[in-house]
């Protein structure tokens, strides 16, 4: 009987040819091998580093980055070099609160001593609301804020708005306006929200209804505008821009009704890392709410803690959530509360009636 190997597979002349074979295939590729690793070793450091500075600064997450890095010894010592660090980007630096440790804190404390003001400010956040070690964070998030890092700019702004991790009587309102100034020029949208809303109520600022009604005109604008830049036109549902002044955004809505003032109904915008760690930080270890009593800003996209009792805002309708901040009460309404709120409202006017 005729086999398969017997008709597909030159038959062996003997066992000393087939040794042969193999062993001069072994020296082709062991010379292939040392030939590449020659050509690596005879790169030179610039080379290198500056192809390692594009992977930090464009890698869509840390392991993207960590995996090239681990190949080699050589890699492994250019990758972890401050000028390459100093590249990371936001997306590469974001830390999940479930895996959470001490090698993770010294990664990205030794990211943030290059100078990386993403670094900084996620590092200074974590540390300042999630291991209560306010001094370190703030001095980190204002190490952010000096190199211009807007979300770090407006996180100090709602601590002095606040005046977190101290007593009421070190709110600085003037202090928070500024900062959300800053921060709004440099276009981060919710700075430019809060201070529209301080500039309608005359909060750490003198009242200007006009002009805070153009802010918050500007801020919804600019969402309406960042969703179109990273949303090709071609995916972009008619719906979100046809005008219909009757629709208003609610629960179970796809959409984040922001501009539903408008007729127009974009999606949420994206949230931070810093602020999705806080979030699931809180979330998955209630242990790790520090004393009793302390309350989540209500916002599900922000995730901050009261440092204090009573620290943050409520709504005045139900007082049944609370805020950091007018940024996050006013986003929160247009997305969420609005409909709770009114249940709330509907349900006290079914009881009332019901007496
Ligand atoms: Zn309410
Ligand atoms: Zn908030």
């Amino acid at each position: 009987m005729r086999t398969r190997r017997g008709l597909c597979y030159p038959k062996a002349t003997n066992d000393d040819d087939s040794y042969r074979l193999l062993k001069k295939r072994k020296v082709e590729l062991d010379g292939d091998f040392a030939g590449r690793r020659e050509f690596f070793d005879s790169l030179p450091d610039d080379l290198i580093l500056s192809v390692l500075c594009k992977l930090s600064s464009t890698a869509g997450c840390s392991s993207d980055f960590l995996s090239a890095v681990m190949t080699c010894k050589r890699l492994n010592g250019l990758g972890m070099s401050s000028i390459v660090l100093s590249k990371a980007s936001r997306r590469m630096l974001a830390v999940k609160a479930k895996s959470w440790s001490e090698s993770s804190h010294r990664f990205l404390k030794r990211v943030a001593d290059t100078g990386n003001a993403e670094a900084c400010f996620t590092l200074g956040m974590i540390q300042f609301y999630c291991l209560q070690n306010r001094g370190s964070g703030a001095s980190l998030m204002a190490k952010a804020a000096i190199a211009s890092h807007a979300p770090a700019l407006y996180s100090l702004a709602v601590v002095q708005f606040n005046g977190s991790g101290g007593t009421k009587s070190d709110k600085d309102l003037r202090a928070g306006v500024s900062l959300c100034a800053r921060a709004a020029f440099l276009g981060q949208i919710d700075a430019l929200r809060e201070l529209g809303h301080c500039l309608q109520d005359g909060y750490g600022v003198k009242k200007n209804i006009e002009e805070g009604r153009r802010f918050l005109i500007q801020a919804n604008a600019r969402e309406l505008a960042a969703v179109l830049v990273s949303c090709p036109a071609a995916v972009v549902p008619p719906s979100w821009l046809t005008w219909s002044p009757r629709r208003q955004g609610g629960v179970g809505d796809a959409g984040c009704p922001l501009l539903s003032d408008f007729g127009c109904n974009v999606p949420s915008p994206e949230q931070h890392p810093a602020n999705r760690f806080l979030s699931d930080w809180f979330a998955d270890r209630t242990g790790n709410v520090p004393g009793p009593g302390l309350r989540l800003c209500s916002h599900t996209g922000c995730g901050r803690l009261e440092t204090r009792r009573h620290e943050f805002r409520r709504c005045s309708v139900c007082g049944a959530v609370n805020y950091c901040s007018r940024a996050c009460q006013a986003l929160d309404w247009k997305l969420r509360h609005k409909a709770e709120c009114a249940l709330v409202e509907r349900w006290a006017d079914g009881e009332a009636e019901g007496l």
